[in-house]
């Protein structure tokens, strides 16, 4: 390990390996260092994921891949179900153990160096800038200077408040999730099957997503002003007797995710957001892993651009860039989940029941979302906002 680097990028999530793989392969010297003893676990995560945004990162690999995705099942609160028929395979189930793992080494391969059991606690601040980072290692306190410092430190990440970056959440802005891995379990290999309803997961949806033969994820998120009132993990015990009666869980992991538009500035001098760190989290879903790694690789590359011309002023394009991206898409997701997750029970029931009324090759993802937008005609206000941005 140097005494200085370019780029101290602050945990090894998907978003942390492909922010140091792309500044890396840009000529930049990364470090990377992780809190954690392995990189990959603990795994907090549903662990789907769409192809488009997988594949734009890495190519798929059998070693962590469970199932792939080629449909869509929405589940009314009356139980009545539409299954969309994808026609490819449009998403895959990760095993993140392995995925985040195999995501890091190609960071790694690109020039990387990584540190695991590195715990940063607190940044080296000069003159208004952040020229480093203080960090546990091995019972010792050690120190590293860099010009750039990445926060990819997950959703209760502190490197952004360190620096003075408005990283305040609402609590009712954070879904609270709780999910199990249970085995004899059956359920759809091929399918991502999404539940609504207020008994089921009110302000959110519960989930269950194959995790290889008679395996499933299971899980739900409520929103955090639900929360307070009922746990998620109560919701989640009530829907495995209603629903999965026989299922033998194998782990259990709670966890935040922020269902909200990204940090309005996600970088200031010397210093970088990214990934849930950065709340680069899609809104409606709660998926983080692709979104992250976008808002990654534009960081990387933006930072590796600042080192070599010698300039931190490129860092100020990275807020730009993430909004042409992805920004505006996700702007529009949250208004979405706005509207969709306040519906009431007799509103899911109807939108099922729209769905089914129309031939098979009709029923498509995005025609879900307009019956959705023809149940709630105010959404279509606030949608018409976001394009006019
Ligand atoms: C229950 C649940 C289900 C989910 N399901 C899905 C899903 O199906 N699909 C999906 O796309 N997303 C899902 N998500 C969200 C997804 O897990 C995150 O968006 C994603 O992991 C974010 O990646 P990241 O790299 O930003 O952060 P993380 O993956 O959280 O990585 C952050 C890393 O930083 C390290 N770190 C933190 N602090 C420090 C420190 N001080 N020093 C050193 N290292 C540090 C951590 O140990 C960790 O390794 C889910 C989340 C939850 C809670």
């Amino acid at each position: 390990m140097k005494k200085e680097y370019d780029i101290v990028v602050v945990g090894a999530g998907p978003a942390g390996s492909i922010a140091a793989r792309y500044a890396a392969q840009r000529g930049a010297s990364v470090l990377i260092l992780e809190k954690d003893r392995d990189v990959g676990y603990p795994v907090r995560c549903g662990e789907a994921i769409s192809r488009e945004g997988l594949e734009a990162f890495i190519k798929p690999d059998k070693r962590w891949i469970n199932a792939e995705i080629t449909k869509f099942g929405f589940v009314a609160p009356n139980g009545k179900k539409v299954v969309i028929n994808l026609g490819k395979v449009e998403g895959y189930m990760l095993e993140r153990r392995i995925f985040d793992y195999e995501l890091a080494k190609t960071a790694s391969d690109a020039g990387a160096e990584i540190l695991t059991r590195a715990y940063v606690n607190s940044l080296i601040n000069e003159n208004g800038k952040v020229t480093g980072v203080n960090f546990e290692f091995r019972g010792e306190q050690k120190q590293i200077k860099c010009k750039i410092v990445i926060g990819a430190d997950g959703v209760e990440s502190r490197v952004g408040r360190w620096a003075g970056l408005e990283t305040h959440i609402d609590f009712r802005d954070m879904e609270s999730c709780f999910q199990v891995t249970a085995s004899n379990v059956e359920c759809d290999q091929d399918t991502l099957f999404f539940y609504f309803g207020k008994e089921v997961a009110p302000e959110g949806y519960f989930w269950v997503f194959p995790k290889g033969k008679g395996t499933a994820n299971i899980g739900l998120g409520v929103s955090g002003g639900i929360g307070k009132k009922r746990s998620a993990l109560s919701y989640l015990n009530n829907n495995l007797e209603n629903l999965f009666p026989t299922a033998n869980i194998l782990t259990q992991i709670a966890g935040g995710v922020p269902s909200v538009v990204a940090l309005k500035v996600m970088a200031a001098h010397g210093i970088m957001l990214v990934g849930d760190a950065a709340r680069q989290v899609n809104p409606l879903s709660g998926g983080g892993i692709s979104s992250g790694m976008m808002g990654a690789s534009i960081a990387g590359r933006l930072a590796a651009r600042s080192i070599k011309n010698n300039d931190l002023v490129y860092i100020k394009n990275y807020h730009k860039e993430w909004k042409k991206l992805r920004g505006k898409k996700h702007d529009f997701l949250d208004k979405i989940k706005d509207g969709l997750f306040n519906f009431t029970d007799i509103q899911f029931n109807n939108l099922i029941e729209s769905m089914l009324k129309l031939p098979e090759k009709k029923r498509t993802v995005g025609r879900f979302f307009m019956i959705a937008l023809k149940n709630k005609p105010s959404l279509l206000k606030d949608i018409a906002k976001v394009f006019m941005v």
